[in-house]
């Protein structure tokens, strides 16, 4: 079957719309990078669809940063992505994740959406964190700033396979007379699905499962993919706020400036002949 994909549909005989996400390849590429236990993993896959499935429901020509931070071992989680669904993702964990729930691994905290549109002002949206699960929050996320009924199931694994999927559905603006029973029936459905379905069926046998007795329109597929955004220019001029000083310092001590970057686990060294450059830059030398 395809991974990493996004299926939109439609009903016919309801204003409801709604979106498959599958990612496991890119799900995959994130667990590589970092040594996450089972929990935090879990917890990675399931920030990974929602963030693809916000990016598919919220229109924007730019970037997506969906980040989880709280008081618990999990001090943060993020994933970014753009309109291309291009996505990657990072966590920082203090302390034991074993055996913790969602609201256990989060702690008191806040779900941070932030939207930085090419053309445009930068939006953010915040809710906090004291739900049973990440699909709670997003769901009350879509109610508090859109007002839009909104069922969200989110599945990850890393035990087994490393598998990542997701289901919306969302009540159109447009709405119907019936629109609250619509979505009662529709949502309630949807919450048959089980994780292994999620993860096995294609998109169309998934569709088919739920279903059956609606029809259900397939409209326009879109691609995930993992990508990393980190180049050797932006490690640095994120150098710049180190003072030449201490860079010299630094070049002494090691002769060479190393960095990591927190995505994808690549790893920069700067040798003096480029930092030299840098350093002549800095000293107000006109190109
Ligand atoms: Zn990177």
């Amino acid at each position: 079957m395809m991974t990493d994909q996004l299926q939109r549909f439609l009903f016919d005989d309801f204003a409801i719309r709604g979106e498959i996400a599958n990612a496991d390849d890119s799900f995959k590429e994130i667990i590589s990078n970092h040594d996450f236990s089972p929990e935090v993993g879990t917890l990675m896959g399931e920030l990974l669809v929602a963030t693809s499935l916000l990016t598919a429901i919220l229109k924007f020509k730019g970037k997506i940063s969906v980040q989880l931070q709280g008081d618990g071992p999990v001090k943060l989680a993020v994933i970014n992505a753009n309109q291309d669904l291009q996505v990657r993702g990072t966590a920082s964990i203090e302390g034991e994740t074993s055996g913790l729930s969602f609201s256990e691994l989060v702690g008191k905290g806040y779900m941070i959406i932030t939207i930085t549109p090419e053309e445009g002002e930068r939006y953010q949206g915040i809710v906090d964190l004291s739900h049973n699960s990440l699909s709670e929050c997003l769901e009350n996320y879509f109610d508090q700033s859109e007002q839009l009924p909104t069922c969200v199931i989110l599945h990850a694994d890393i035990t087994n396979n490393v598998q990542a999927a997701g289901l919306l559905i969302q009540t159109l603006p447009a709405t119907s007379e019936n629109h609250e029973e619509d979505f009662q029936h529709v949502s309630a459905l949807a919450k048959t699905v089980k994780a292994e379905e999620l993860f096995a069926l294609s998109q169309e046998e998934l569709l088919y499962r739920i279903y059956h007795q609606e029809k259900v329109r397939l409209l326009e597929t879109k691609n995930i993919s993992f990508k990393c955004t980190c180049s050797k220019e932006r490690c640095l001029s994120s150098l710049a706020s180190i003072s030449p000083e201490e860079i010299l310092d630094i070049l002494k001590e090691k002769n060479h400036i190393e960095m990591h970057c927190e995505y994808c686990a690549k790893d920069y060294y700067f040798e003096e002949s480029d930092l030299q450059i840098f350093l002549a830059d800095n000293d107000g030398q006109q190109h």
